[in-house]
């Protein structure tokens, strides 16, 4: 059987869909580590750690920054269902540097090992929102 030559992603939080279109290459940070896919990949269900995906189109490379979810893959398919997502150019920098400083600071006060887990993950996410906005739309 041939392979397919593309990808239809879906990118959906409980809010918004943010991609439906059709890629040629994702990655997507899984609680274990990234996730590559190409068109062909063998049938897959992860679940999303916090972190930046990115998807290409020819040379253009679209940054998002997820966090929680699930991704089923298959060989023509990217189905992610993300708690939160945000596109680079849309993520609000000033917000995300304060989430940093609030979820540092509740790192150090936290008496509860629920309350530090959730700050790490708070931190988390500010670090990846901060880091993906720096990335602008990129070609090659
Ligand atoms: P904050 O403390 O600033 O609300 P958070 O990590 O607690 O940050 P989430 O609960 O993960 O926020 O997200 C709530 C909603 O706000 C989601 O729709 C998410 O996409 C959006 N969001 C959170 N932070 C940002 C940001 N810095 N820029 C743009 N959208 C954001």
């Amino acid at each position: 059987m041939a392979l397919p030559s593309k990808l239809s992603l879906e990118l959906v939080t409980p809010d918004r869909a943010l991609a439906h279109e059709a890629v040629d290459e994702v990655q997507l940070p899984g609680v274990d580590g990234y996730i590559g896919v190409l068109p062909g990949h063998t049938p897959l269900l992860a679940l999303l750690g916090v972190g930046q995906m990115w998807y290409r189109r020819g040379t253009e490379k679209t940054f998002l920054s997820v966090a929680g979810g699930t991704v089923e893959v298959l060989p023509d398919r990217v189905i992610v269902l993300s708690l939160t997502a945000e596109r680079a150019e849309d993520i609000d920098i000033m917000r995300a540097e304060a989430a940093r400083k609030r979820a540092e600071q509740a790192l150090v006060k936290s008496a509860r090992i629920e309350d530090v887990e959730l700050a790490r993950i708070a931190l988390l996410r500010a670090i990846s929102r901060l880091n993906t906005a720096s990335k602008a739309r990129t070609r090659g």
